[in-house]
């Protein structure tokens, strides 16, 4: 993590105020949250729901060896180390970006509608076999994250991984000039987030900000699937020296899978017709995901062994796809940690390419943030399901009934149901269930279906 003096601090920040007598105390990190800090950081008061400046007293009875302070807040501390700067959050920003300068890591940002936190875990799996290797930690991947993630690098660190997240034009370019990736990767384009971004054209363009800060000698690797990415990408002006990586379905691309096969250890395919590879995961969209982390793996000139090694340990973050065998004898899938339409009918294709369980369950919640067209979206995932792919389908929320009323027609009847209280719903799985059998979890955030999870686990 980031150790500096105070003097130093004081310019990264460009901030001003500071009492000489502190300017060669030292720094060890930087925090913006007191129930997290440790002795020795950086306290940095944020404005956000809450104000951060009322916090800064006890920082300091935490043991934080200084704190900023934005110049428009009222009544600042007196006989502690304080630096004065104009707004709390750009010095955060700045001291990220200026400290990301002086390091000599090679960093990787990833960016994506899905599949960020997942390719991002995937890749420090392959890098650190080869590389000391710093990754963000769960899902801070925003104008805090970012930078907080960057101060958490150490000074030898070879490889980081960036997590790069949005929900609004002009984010990701903020995180990329801060990050100054070597390596930009885009996973895909859904329709997260169309709320606020209007359009998946809009979207597209807005994860290509990725480019914004990458070195104009690095890579830049992209799903080539995404005709708007494709689009979009002939008219920008893209340096010569960068080099361009397309990965997806077909053959046309760099790197394209083969022969995909689901099995209990996970999923194998054949890359490029060449290369035999197994991810100890479920899903196809995961093949890609994996065929990313090879590309960007490859660009870092990691061997094949250990490029396969490395996928095979992959630890993943909570609730992606993440598979739990019971005591009773049935498996949980648990997707919940987020859902968009591309992602929920991804993971329950996945269920239906599934063997070796008896019958399939499949939890529905809703998929929130989709704006106005919401209800149609539920609607039509309604239409995509077939019955004898799956068993059983037990929705829950407003917006799932539009799925479950889809559904009614075509399934027996005690086979699909709507729930509007979690704890009916796990009492009701519960009385379903048997051995042998898998249930799939899918719903967006805010559903929280891992209450659900938990209560059968
Ligand atoms: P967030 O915006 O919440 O940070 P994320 O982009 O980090 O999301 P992950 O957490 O990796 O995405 O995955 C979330 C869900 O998206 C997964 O559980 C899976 O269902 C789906 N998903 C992951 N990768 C892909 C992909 N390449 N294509 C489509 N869906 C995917
Ligand atoms: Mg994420």
């Amino acid at each position: 993590m980031i150790k500096r003096s105070l003097s130093d601090i004081c310019e990264m920040v460009k901030g001003h105020g500071l009492h000489q007598a502190y300017n060669s105390s030292l720094i060890s990190g930087v925090s913006i949250d007191t129930r997290t800090l440790s002795a020795g950081n950086l306290f940095i008061p944020i404005m956000r729901i809450d104000n951060g400046h009322n916090y800064v007293q006890k920082a300091f009875d935490k043991g934080a060896a200084a704190a900023l302070w934005q110049r428009d807040q009222p009544n600042p501390p007196k006989g502690v180390p304080i630096i004065f700067v104009e707004n709390t959050l750009t010095a955060l920003q700045n001291l990220a970006r200026t400290y990301r300068n002086q390091l000599n890591s090679k960093i990787i940002g990833v960016t994506g509608s899905n599949g960020k936190t997942t390719t991002k875990d995937m890749i420090f799996s392959i890098v650190s076999t080869t590389y000391k290797t710093q990754k963000t930690l769960g899902n801070y991947n925003g104008e805090y994250g970012l930078p907080l993630t960057l101060l958490e690098l150490e000074e030898d660190t070879e490889v980081a991984i960036l997590e790069m997240g949005m929900s609004n034009p002009g984010e990701i370019k903020l995180l990329s000039e801060i990050a100054r990736p070597d390596i930009a990767m885009i996973t895909m384009i859904g329709i997260s987030h169309i709320s606020t971004m209007g359009s998946r054209e809009a979207i597209a363009k807005a994860k290509l900000e990725i480019l914004t800060g990458l070195n104009p000698e690095g890579t830049f690797i992209y799903n080539g699937d995404e005709p708007l990415l494709n689009n979009e990408l002939t008219k920008m002006k893209i340096p010569e020296s960068l080099k361009i990586i397309r990965f997806g379905e077909s053959a046309d691309h760099h790197y394209y899978p083969v022969r995909e096969e689901q099995s209990d250890e996970g999923v194998h395919f054949i890359l490029n017709d060449r290369e035999k590879y197994v991810i100890p995961m479920l899903g196809k969209h995961n093949v890609f995901n994996a065929i990313a982390s090879i590309a960007a793996a490859k660009e870092l000139k990691i061997s094949l062994k250990n490029i396969k090694s490395g996928l095979q340990s992959i630890v993943i973050t909570e609730m992606r796809m993440q598979r739990i065998k019971t005591k009773l004898g049935y498996t949980i899938i648990n997707d919940a940690w987020n859902a968009s339409p591309v992602s929920m009918k991804a993971a329950i294709q996945t269920m239906t390419e599934l063997t070796g369980y008896k019958r399939k369950i499949v939890v529905l919640g809703d998929m929130l943030e989709l704006g106005v067209n919401e209800a149609q979206y539920h609607k039509e995932m309604g239409q995509v399901i077939q019955y004898g792919l799956v068993d059983y389908v037990f929705t829950i929320g407003t917006l799932s009934e539009h799925i479950s009323n889809q559904l009614y027609e075509r399934f027996p009847s005690t086979h699909v149901k709507h729930f509007i209280s979690s704890h009916e719903l796990a009492h009701h799985i519960a009385s379903v269930i048997k051995e042998n059998d898998v249930i799939l979890f899918k719903g967006s955030r805010g559903m929280k279906l891992e209450e659900v999870v938990n209560k059968l686990t």
